[in-house]
């Protein structure tokens, strides 16, 4: 029977975000931010294959979640997450082509049945070692399921799965056949999940939890969606991150999908959310009609070649680890410590 005296269901303890947090410098013998490594080596929890290479990963959206992308990414050891809307058939024309940029790949595939046919047809003919499950809400039972499906059906592949936001359902995932665990709700750039349902959690928090949780199982984390500038990353890894995925960073470019678009004589390009009106226009025909669409479609200004951006975003990083005296990206989280802060940067010629 429920009394006046039921205490209100309030967590009081203040959650945090990428933009509430600085990282605090340290002495160090470093000389140059040159001799950083960013590369990572990663074995895994339940796959036996290892890994190597920069653990940032483009988003699997319509417009980062391409093989030029990827592509463009491995030449500096990156990663991409294919989108689940390339068939079978556009992967085995691309690995004819790109056998080195395979390695560093992620297939995508959702919680429909379709999905799971079309994730057994390109794993039978494509050695890609890292599937990316990915549901909009990884709380289900069903999703819970499905991982350890695909982990029976995949017993040697790297499975990433996801998205949650707490360390008790990182935990999970693992448990049920993931190596990496997805954080991120309703941090995403195009994302209107906390508008719409008023669900969500603050990024650098989620990060932190999950890490935790998912290393006491020698399980690992990506920390998804958030990044707005390549600080975050930095923040992401500092937090225990092991892998960051990117989407708005990486869309704006010569290579990412979508025509040019000029208004007002400034150009830009087309960004949506997968959630989106027009991504649920482009794959499905329509909006279903018990579902609200919970990501937005904006513009976001041209910005030319993606190296461009990719050389911001590591020499950030690089410059990061010189500041707290990390020798490389695993020591970063060890070296790093959050300030809290109520304001990020002069903002007066903004
Ligand atoms: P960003 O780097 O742009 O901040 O975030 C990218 C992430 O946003 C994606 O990897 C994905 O997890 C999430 N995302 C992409 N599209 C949507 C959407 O339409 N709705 C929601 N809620 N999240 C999205």
């Amino acid at each position: 029977m429920e009394t006046s005296e039921d205490p209100m269901r309030i967590e009081a303890e203040i959650k945090l975000d990428y933009k509430d947090v600085l990282l605090r410098p340290k002495r160090s013998s470093l000389k140059s931010r040159a001799e950083i490594e960013l590369n990572r080596k990663f074995t895994f929890c339940h796959s036996d294959k290892t890994w190597e290479g920069i653990p940032i990963i483009a988003a699997n959206m319509d417009h980062t979640g391409t093989f030029r992308i990827a592509t463009e990414l491995a030449k500096n050891g990156m990663m991409g997450a294919i989108s689940k809307f390339h068939d079978v058939e556009s992967w085995k024309k691309f690995h004819n082509k790109h056998p080195e940029v395979i390695n560093n790949c992620f297939v995508s595939a959702g919680l429909v049945e379709n999905d799971f046919n079309t994730l057994n047809a390109v794993m039978k003919d494509i050695p890609c070692p890292f599937i990316c499950l990915d549901v909009a809400n990884g709380y289900t039972e069903s999703f819970v399921e499905y991982v350890s499906r695909v982990r029976e059906a995949f017993p040697d592949h790297i499975i990433m799965a996801g998205n949650v936001v707490t360390g008790e359902m990182t935990e999970q995932l693992i448990l049920s056949g993931a190596d990496i665990v997805k954080v991120g709700i309703g941090p995403g750039s195009v994302c209107t999940t906390r508008h719409k349902t008023g669900i969500g959690y603050p990024q650098l928090s989620a990060v932190i939890e999950c890490a935790d949780a998912a290393h006491g199982l020698h399980g690992h984390v990506c920390a998804d969606g958030g990044c707005t500038k390549p600080g975050d990353v930095a923040k992401a890894f500092a937090a225990g991150a092991d892998f960051v995925m990117l989407g708005g960073m990486l869309a704006g470019h010569d290579e990412s999908e979508g025509e040019i678009v000029e208004k007002d004589g400034k150009k830009f390009k087309e960004f949506y959310g997968m959630s989106s009106r027009d991504a649920m226009h482009k794959h499905k025909g329509t909006v279903a009609d018990y579902r609200a669409s919970e990501g937005k479609t904006v513009l976001v200004p041209y910005r030319g070649p993606l190296q461009t951006t990719v050389q911001e975003i590591l020499g950030g990083v690089r410059s990061t680890c010189t500041y707290v005296g990390a020798v490389n990206l695993k020591a970063l989280p060890k070296c790093a410590t959050f300030i809290r802060v109520t304001s990020q940067a002069n903002e007066i010629f903004t």
